[in-house]
């Protein structure tokens, strides 16, 4: 496994456990990119956080992905298989801009959202609250105004058009359904889906240090030091 080794990533897993799923997505982007410092990638633009976290899910587990979706028309349950490759969007969709509207006599300019954003909402906040935290600026006819203040329907257009300041930060899968036929965009979100994967991973893996350790009364450092092939060795051996 190229990238962080079991140890590393079983650590990662540790971090995340039991943080609510922004933190989690930060603390996976924070061993995806350990050069950068976790308070700077707070900053970041969700998609360029997940596109980074899409590379990092081909990096640990290879590029294929499957999901269910569940059909809007028939309630039918439609196995999805596709790629990183298929997801990562234009190399434009990555680089998210400020974006600037005008609506109803005002001229907002807005940023896209980043984790730190998120993280600063209550449970009790709206999406409105959200999108009035992006808008860097806002006059009705040249005179600024306070986004709090801006009208309910105003604030939703705006929200609206956050997402098309950061494309890559809400991907979506076009499916069929083979029963009904029926076409639909599902939503795929990488950091949660990555996290799934990660702690099946982990508890995989806890299952073979246990059984190894106590077939050879070895370390958990010295079983998470084994290369994966070997420990498989090993896992086979004690299991014949
Ligand atoms: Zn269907």
């Amino acid at each position: 496994m190229p990238g962080p080794g079991a140890a590393q990533l079983l650590e990662v897993w540790g971090n995340g456990l039991g943080q609510d799923p922004v933190r989690r997505a930060l603390v996976l982007l924070s061993a995806a990119v350990p050069d950068t410092e976790p308070d700077v990638l707070a900053d970041w633009p969700l998609g360029r956080r997940d596109s980074e976290l899409l590379a990092f899910r081909a990096s640990l587990f290879g590029p294929g992905l499957e999901a269910i979706a569940q059909c809007p028309g028939c309630g039918m349950e439609v196995e999805l298989a596709f790629t990183v490759g298929e997801l990562a969007g234009t190399p434009q969709d990555r680089h998210a801009a400020p974006l600037t509207v005008h609506l109803d006599g005002y001229e907002a300019t807005l940023r896209p959202v980043t984790s730190r954003d998120l993280l600063a909402m209550d449970p009790g906040n709206t999406e409105a609250a959200l999108t009035a935290r992006c808008i860097t600026t806002v006059t009705e006819a040249g005179a600024p105004v306070e986004p709090g203040t801006l009208p309910p329907d105003v604030l939703a257009t705006l929200g609206e058009e956050l997402g098309r300041a950061d494309p890559a930060a809400a991907t979506e899968l076009n499916v069929q359904c083979p029963g009904c036929g029926h076409g639909w965009l599902a939503p795929f979100h990488i950091a949660s889906y990555l996290w799934n994967e990660l702690h099946h991973w982990a508890r995989r893996l806890l299952i073979d240090v246990h059984t190894l350790a106590r077939a050879y009364g070895w370390s958990e450092q010295d079983i998470l030091a084994l290369p994966p092939l070997r420990r498989q060795a090993y896992l086979e051996l004690v299991g014949s």
